[in-house]
């Protein structure tokens, strides 16, 4: 862990192991107890005054070599760190742990520009302006597993505003968390800017969320653990000192919605990519697909035999590999479960896949489901696996199948229509509106790009505060309007008077 540039062990360890060989010890990590979570706090607020008062463009510069260090030097390290420790393909490790991630710091100083040339209007006698001050407090980022770049992101994008955060990785992504860690201390960031602490996750939220001056909470992750941190917030308002922002990217039950008039071979590779690339573990990956009667048989063919020409699940190290291991036992014991379930579902077929094994790594088979129940669990529910399901409706009943997509799980956060037909996509895209905060025409819902896809959804799934955009930023500001009269009246009496 770290904290004010330190760093700290507790000798209460955890083994780091791969997720596709997981008897292979490669690190261990120590875990916070409450003293240490309480150190990290008072050493981020002891060093808020002088973060906070670093002209903006140092701290720009900071994350402009941040990102150079992750473009250049440290390219191959926490790519390698990546397949690691979320058995990331070496393709889905560079597009996230280097690209995304080089590309949300280089953006984001972008972005701050953007956000500080925003300036009232002023009329004559009088100068007004915008100071967009950091929050008063301090900041927590909690971070999800899946995407190295998310896991730097939320710390640092509320650092680059000028304040201090307090920043707990996800057990599952340390290994990664380390070289991140690494890159901003080379990088220059003063000390207590960014605290790092692992653990028990439930202890180290209730210690931060009762503190008076949490500020701020940078969450990305699943619905439920965010539901409760919302409602914890909420609980303790008598507590702070200032109304906490609250911004939280979490689960997905993604689409497919496939006209008739789409090409089959363009649906099924939008399967393929969208629901199995990185184990079906993206956010935005597919997991509900919505196929018309009359191209369904050729859809599902295709997608068939695309499957059996993907090498069984393995290590990243094989690059033939197109989908490893799943994050960890918990995850391929509830995918286990569900793949089980499916089998005995007279509801369901399976299709393709259907296969696990835990003996090395925690290996699923890439799987397909068809249900004739529209609103089936599996329809409904978030999984993070390589399994998706699909409903086949009939071709004359494609708008009834439009409000089936809108009305079906909780969610609202990806997306996708594919068709040749453009009322068919004009409609699709109206009826679509509210389901889906990025929503894809022609291609596969995943692949969201910083600064070209600001990305976030809604429902169920965040409050769209759009990672890789200016909007995130403000977020992580709270301005003060200054208004100067350049010569101050001197008589009381206004001219009516007269
Ligand atoms: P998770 O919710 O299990 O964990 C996320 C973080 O929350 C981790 O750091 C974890 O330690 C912490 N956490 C867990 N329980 C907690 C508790 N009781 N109190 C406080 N913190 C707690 O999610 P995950 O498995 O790491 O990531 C997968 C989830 O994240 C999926 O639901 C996925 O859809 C979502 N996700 C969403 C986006 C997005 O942009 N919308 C992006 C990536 C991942």
């Amino acid at each position: 862990m770290y904290i004010g540039g330190a760093e700290v062990r507790t000798n209460n360890t955890r083994n780091i192991t791969p997720p596709h060989d997981h008897q292979h010890v490669v690190g261990h990590y120590h875990l916070a107890d409450e003293a240490i979570v309480d150190q990290a706090i008072s050493n981020a607020l002891a060093s808020r005054k002088a973060w906070a008062d670093t002209p903006w463009e140092h701290r720009a510069a900071v994350f402009l070599k941040a990102a150079d260090l992750l473009a250049g030097p440290y390219r191959a390290k926490i790519n390698a760190a990546t397949m690691i420790a979320q058995s990331k393909t070496v393709h889905q490790a560079e597009i996230d742990a280097a690209c995304e991630f080089i590309d949300f710091l280089r953006f984001n100083a972008y972005f701050m520009t953007q956000i500080y040339r925003d300036q009232p209007v002023s009329s004559p006698g009088i100068w007004n302006r915008v100071e967009y001050r950091p929050l008063e407090g301090f900041v927590y980022a909690i971070t999800p597993f899946n995407f190295t770049a998310i896991a730097g992101n939320l710390p640092a994008s509320a650092a680059l505003m000028g304040n201090v955060v307090l920043w707990k990785p996800s057990d599952h992504q340390i290994f990664s968390a380390q070289v991140i860690n690494e890159v901003f201390r080379k990088a220059g960031l003063p000390e207590g800017v960014i605290n790092v602490v692992y653990g028990d996750a439930a202890m180290v939220t209730k210690k931060v969320l009762e503190h008076p001056d949490f500020a701020g909470l940078h969450f990305t992750g699943s619905t439920q653990v965010f539901k409760s941190l919302w409602k914890q917030i909420g609980n303790n308002i008598e507590k702070y000192k200032t109304y906490p922002r609250i911004v939280g990217e979490t689960g997905g039950k993604d689409f497919i919605i496939a006209h008739p008039s789409a090409p089959a071979k363009q649906v099924a590779t939008a399967i393929v990519r969208g629901a199995f690339e990185l184990q079906g573990q993206k956010c935005s990956a597919a997991s509900r697909v919505y196929l018309p009667e009359s191209s369904s048989e050729e859809i599902l063919e295709l997608v068939k035999k695309d499957l059996a020409s993907i090498k069984a699940p393995g290590s990243p190290e094989d690059m033939g590999c197109f989908v490893t291991a799943v994050i960890h036992e918990g995850a391929f014991d509830k995918l286990a479960a569900v793949i089980d379930s499916a089998k005995n579902d007279p509801e369901i077929e399976i299709v393709a896949g259907g296969g696990y094994d835990k003996s090395k790594g925690y290996f699923i088979q890439p799987t397909v489901l068809v249900t004739k129940n529209p609103k089936h669990t599996h329809m409904e529910s978030e999984y993070f696996g390589p399994i998706v399901t699909v409903y086949i409706y009939p071709d004359h009943l494609w708008e009834d199948t439009l409000s089936l997509v809108d009305q079906t799980s909780q969610y609202a956060l990806t997306g996708a229509v594919l068709a040749e037909d453009r009322y068919a996509l004009v409609q699709a895209t109206k009826a679509l509106e509210n389901c889906a905060g990025n929503f894809y025409i022609n291609d596969k819902p995943t692949g969201a790009v910083v600064g070209q896809q600001p990305f976030g959804g809604a429902r169920g799934s965040g409050t769209n505060d759009k990672a890789g955009s200016a909007q995130n930023l403000l977020r992580w500001v709270s301005p003060r309007l200054i208004k100067e009269t350049l010569i101050a009246p001197e008589d009381y009496r206004y001219p009516f008077l007269g």
